[in-house]
């Protein structure tokens, strides 16, 4: 094997390190989104419990504001009884004191029912509390971890650029102008194998002059149909059958 060509394998070796480190710190990103978004769904849920919640204690209120209406109804139609001395008007007055009772009893019935609603409604806005304390927790929690997880990578990769540096300072210039040419092109597999007579990356056919020469590993031999750098070892598969 050409000497260039172990030191290639090695740089190679680096750059998929850096590229799946560099790739798992991109990942942190929708990590921290999927964490966000169980905290504003159930801030969400929270907030519209809450607004319920008050939408029916101004029911109550309405209601009870209702019945004191009709209670001073009667207390004004009772006064004007005792005021008047025609008897026609008198039982008027006494239905008209009848049918505010009436209302008013409508009024409790659904006022009970509000009651009830908002007795029911306490524990889907307790539930509503919990989730969101909970979702809160959990959030702080998971991103201080992705947060510790993206610091460590960054110090991997830090260690990981200099011994890069170290690696590619070996490689002979001209060749590591072409590696970096295709690695910006085609990511981290660009040093290949020959197998079955064909090029590991591209997997097309190489010409059998071409495979002899990359067999003898005198020189830096690059793949005719993608540029890749090719190289040979004796575990490899030579037949083109
Ligand atoms: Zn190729």
């Amino acid at each position: 094997m050409h000497e260039d060509i172990e030191k290639l394998l090695v740089l190679q070796e680096r750059d998929r390190s850096i590229a799946h480190a560099e790739q798992e710190i991109a990942g942190l990103e929708h990590e921290r989104v999927e964490v966000n978004s169980r905290s504003a769904d159930a801030e969400t849920a929270h907030e519209a419990a809450q607004q319920k919640a008050k939408e029916l204690e101004a029911r109550k209120n309405g209601l009870e504001v209702e019945v004191e209406a009709e209670q001073e109804k009667i207390r004004t139609y009772a006064r004007q009884q005792m005021d008047t001395k025609d008897n026609d008007q008198y039982k008027a007055l006494g239905r008209q004191q009848e049918t505010c009772k009436e209302t008013i009893s409508d009024l409790e019935t659904t006022e009970i029912e509000v009651l009830e609603e908002i007795d029911s409604h306490a524990e889907v806005s307790q539930a509503a509390k919990t989730e969101l304390d909970e979702a809160n927790a959990a959030k702080a929690k998971a991103l201080g971890e992705i947060d510790e997880r993206e610091t460590n990578l960054k110090t991997k990769l830090e260690g990981l650029a200099v011994q890069r540096t170290e690696s590619a300072g070996k490689v002979e210039a001209s060749v590591l102008k072409q590696y970096d040419r295709l690695r910006a092109r085609k990511g981290t597999n660009i040093v290949v194998g020959i197998e079955h007579g064909a090029c590991g990356g591209c997997h097309m056919k190489l010409p059998e002059s071409d495979v002899i020469e990359i067999k003898t590993g005198s020189k830096i031999n690059y793949c005719p149909h993608c540029g890749r750098i090719l190289y040979y070892t004796r575990d490899m598969v030579m037949e083109s059958d």
